[in-house]
């Protein structure tokens, strides 16, 4: 968009705040009704071990296509979300989502895990774990192939309520990740404090380490620290080879990003996954699902 302004050509568009605001309202009002209308779905983006590069699971994120505005990012709607009791319909139609998916992976011999982000709120609700416990049942899906992804940020924002919540799901048998660790603070004393599983590095870091030192030495000791304390570490953000082949020698357990996969849709993360199955029983005799 082009505009003149005191007869000076002015590039780009740049929205008021009353234009962000408005938005932000109307995204916030039409979230309920969009779940109802099918305009969010959910896709997944693949996980694989290094350095074997099985699949080990897939991450849930959520996606939702307006009739005006087009793709909405979710880093722009979960937080206007988050900051209203719409939340829980969120978080709990991204859980069924995958669970179900979950659920036709394992009736076709597939055990494939599932990580779902959880927002802030979910950590404040007493019932939290109970309703995960149902859906579950519901669903018949074994606990360990549910993983919650929280960020430091969202413990921080309230542990004493936070830390119970999280103890129940983790005593259910749930694994629990911190997402995008590195980018809060107070983080190193809080992590041996949680009752968690999984560090998740954030993207950023891992976006640089092969290009700055400073980056490549973050996400170094992120997972030294990890290993020191008995913690799985993923690496979120991979993007080229040699990223991932520094992860590799580094010993960081797991690597997603858009050198593995973009985030698929279900019906092309089927055609993904069926690809690689038919190329590793080609090439090696075997029925894992490799890189
Ligand atoms: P996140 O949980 O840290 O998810 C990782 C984000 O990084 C995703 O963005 C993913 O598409 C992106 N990503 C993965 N690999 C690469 C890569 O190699 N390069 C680049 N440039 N990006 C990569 P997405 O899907 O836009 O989601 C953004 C954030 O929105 C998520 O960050 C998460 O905090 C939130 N979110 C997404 N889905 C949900 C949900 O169902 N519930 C909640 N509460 N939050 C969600
Ligand atoms: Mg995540
Ligand atoms: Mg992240
Ligand atoms: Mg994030």
């Amino acid at each position: 968009v082009r505009a003149t302004r005191g007869g000076e050509e002015v590039r780009g568009y740049v929205p008021s705040m009353g234009q962000i605001f408005l938005r932000r309202f109307q995204l916030v009002t039409q979230f309920r009704q969009a779940l109802e209308d099918g305009q969010v779905s959910v896709h997944y983006q693949p996980k694989v071990s290094l350095p074997d590069k099985n699949v080990v699971g897939v991450e849930a994120l959520v996606r939702w296509v307006h009739p005006e505005f087009g793709r909405v990012n979710p880093d722009e709607f979960v937080p206007a979300v988050e900051a209203t009791g719409l939340v829980g319909a969120l978080t709990s139609f991204v859980l069924d989502q995958a669970l179900d998916r979950v659920r036709r992976w394992l009736d076709e011999g597939l055990e494939m895990s599932v990580a779902v982000n959880l927002s802030v709120r979910s950590l404040a609700d007493e019932d939290f774990a109970e309703q995960v416990a149902d859906a579950l049942a519901r669903h018949g899906v074994p606990a360990r192939l549910l993983t919650f992804e929280i960020t430091e940020s969202a413990v921080m924002a309230d542990p004493q309520r936070a830390l119970p919540i999280l103890g129940e799901l983790h005593d259910l048998g749930i694994e629990l990740a911190v997402d995008d660790f590195g980018t809060g603070y107070s983080s190193l004393a809080y992590l041996r404090r949680l009752p968690v599983d999984q560090v998740k590095i954030d993207k950023s870091f891992v976006f640089g380490m092969s290009t700055d030192l400073g980056d490549l030495a973050v996400v170094r000791s992120i997972v030294e620290l990890g290993h020191s304390l008995g913690l799985s570490v993923v690496a979120e953000g991979v993007e080229d080879d040699s990223s991932r082949d520094q992860l590799e020698a580094m010993g960081c357990d797991v690597a997603q990003g858009y050198l593995i996969s973009r985030p698929l849709a279900e019906d092309r993360l089927e055609a993904w996954l069926l690809a690689r199955t038919a190329r590793s029983a080609g090439n090696r005799d075997e029925t894992v699902l490799t890189l």
